[in-house]
């Protein structure tokens, strides 16, 4: 039996990858493909995001399932507290649990107006991811994981508030993290040493997304409130307008990345696809691992 946190204490790197659910057929029809060649590297786990505002309930559920019941591959699911009552996260769990998925990915969730707007709570629902972790645990034998912030979480005071309500998550049941994406690897090692000084043990993944376009690096930071290095954004623009050459910037900058944070013994990678699979598959061809299960 395969699970994540094995993945995770392996010796090997675990090598996992990110989707999110399509939209329209086109859009499925894509991300097959990309599934199709990413298992042929047998990646650790792949994860499926759950839309704004639980958008995506129904979609999320149904990707999730058609890889647990189609593919040789790990699914774990991401779900949020946002637009929720707890009656509603039961039955999403309930859903999870009955497509055989036992790994979720517990999430608060971003407030409607976006990343740092004042966060207001379903009147039935939750107001922490801390909390969707007891539930989760609460209501069967799933492996769940949470989200950590290397570069500060929008709302938060402080780096050191953000490694105490990390420590919580894993208080109440949390068995690994995986982070917003970044760029500067001295603040994912200064999260990790924060939660080890406070005598926690949790694996956590660095999340990185190998940037394709300049565009989608603008659109993303927009979703996730996080900043960009201009060392980052620099190197990108100066590949110009050719789309090729960005992608290969894209890449270059997420491998140097990665190798620098195997090196320094994270216990894995969470890349973000898009649903593509091209950037994904050149960054983990150069660094030339298999992935731990
Ligand atoms: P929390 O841990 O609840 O933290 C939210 C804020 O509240 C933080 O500022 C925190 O410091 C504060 N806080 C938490 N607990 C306490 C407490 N007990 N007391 C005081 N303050 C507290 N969003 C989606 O909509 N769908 C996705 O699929 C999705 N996937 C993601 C995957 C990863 C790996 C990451 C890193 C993020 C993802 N997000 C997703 C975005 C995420 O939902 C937002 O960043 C959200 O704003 C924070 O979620 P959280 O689970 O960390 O919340």
């Amino acid at each position: 039996t395969r699970s994540i946190p094995q993945a995770l204490a392996a010796p090997e790197p675990s090598i996992s990858v990110e989707f999110f659910p399509p939209r329209t057929d086109e859009a499925e029809a894509t991300l097959w493909d990309t599934v199709r060649r990413l298992e042929k590297r047998h990646p650790s786990f792949v994860s499926v995001t759950y839309g704004a505002g639980g958008s995506t309930r129904d979609r999320t559920v149904r990707v999730t399932e058609r890889i647990a019941r189609e593919t040789t591959l790990l699914p774990l699911a991401h779900l949020t507290c946002v637009g929720h009552s707890m009656t509603e996260l039961r039955s999403v769990v309930g859903a999870f649990s009955a497509a055989g998925i036992t790994n979720l990915l517990a999430l608060r969730g971003d407030p409607p107006g976006g990343p740092g707007e004042e966060w207001v709570r379903h009147p039935e629902g939750l107001d922490h991811a801390e909390e969707l972790v007891a539930l989760t645990r609460s209501l069967g034998p799933f492996t769940v994981g949470v989200a950590a912030f290397p570069d500060r979480h929008p709302e938060s005071p402080d780096l050191d508030h953000d490694a105490d309500v990390l420590v919580r998550k894993a208080d109440a049941g949390a068995e690994f993290a995986i982070t917003q994406f970044f760029f500067t690897v001295e603040a994912y090692l200064a999260l990790r040493d924060r939660v080890a000084a406070r005598g926690r043990d949790l694996p956590i993944v660095p999340g990185l997304m190998p940037v394709t376009s300049v565009r989608q690096l603008a659109r993303m930071t927009e979703l996730s409130g996080q900043p960009v290095p201009r060392s980052v954004t620099d190197r990108l623009e100066a590949a110009g307008d050719d789309p090729e050459a960005v992608r290969e910037v894209g890449v270059e900058i997420t491998t140097e990345l990665a190798q620098r944070l195997l090196a320094e013994g994270a216990p894995g990678l969470h890349l973000i696809t898009m649903n593509r699979s091209p950037a994904t598959l050149q960054v983990w061809e150069n660094l030339g691992v298999t992935a731990a299960h």
